[in-house]
C-alpha cells in the first residue's frame, strides 16, 4: 500500500510498517517499543546506513563528518536542531567518514562536512560546507518533494 511507510528502527534496526497518516503520532517500534523518532540525528556505520537506505520510505538527510574537522563539529548543533524540525518527514543521519571510509569513497565525498539527501535509495541532492540550522532545513525541504 502506498500510504504505508517502511521505517527501520533507530534503536534495533527492525523494519517497521507505519501508516503515513500516523507518522506524526510518535510511532513506536514493534520490536523494541522505543520511539521511531527521537528528534536527534542517528549515528550510523556503513552497514546501518545501507540498511536505512535500502528500507526507509522517508528521505535520509546525511551529514558526512569527521572528528578532526572543526567546521563539522561547529555544525553539529545546527544539524541536531534541524533534526528536531525535519522529523518525521525525513530521517537525519550522521556518518563518520573516519569510521566508514569505504562508503565515503564510494559516494565520492571529497570534502566535509557534506550534506547529502537520499530518497528511494538514491542520492538526489548534495551540499558541501557547513550551514546554519535554518538553511539546512530550507535546503532539505527544497529537495524533499518527489
Ligand atoms: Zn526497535
Amino acid at each position: 500500500m502506498s500510504d504505508s511507510l517502511t521505517l527501520p528502527c533507530p534503536h534495533c534496526a527492525a523494519a517497521n510498517r507505519v501508516p503515513a497518516a500516523r507518522l506524526a503520532e510518535t510511532p513506536r517500534c514493534g520490536a523494541c517499543h522505543q520511539p521511531l523518532f527521537t528528534g536527534k540525528p542517528l549515528a550510523l556505520d556503513e552497514a546501518g546506513f545501507q540498511r536505512h537506505l535500502r528500507l526507509s520510505s522517508i528521505p535520509l538527510l546525511v551529514d558526512f563528518w569527521a572528528s578532526w574537522c572543526g567546521p563539522c563539529r561547529a555544525m553539529a548543533p545546527a544539524f541536531e536542531a534541524a533534526a528536531a524540525e525535519l522529523e518525521p518527514a525525513m530521517r537525519l543521519v550522521k556518518v563518520s567518514t573516519e569510521e566508514a571510509p569505504a562508503l565515503a569513497a564510494q559516494l565520492r565525498i571529497t570534502s566535509i562536512p557534506t550534506l547529502a539527501l537520499f530518497r528511494d535509495g538514491r542520492e538526489v541532492a548534495r551540499q558541501a560546507g557547513a550551514l546554519p540550522a535554518r538553511q539546512i532545513v530550507t535546503w532539505a525541504r527544497s529537495h524533499q518533494a518527489r
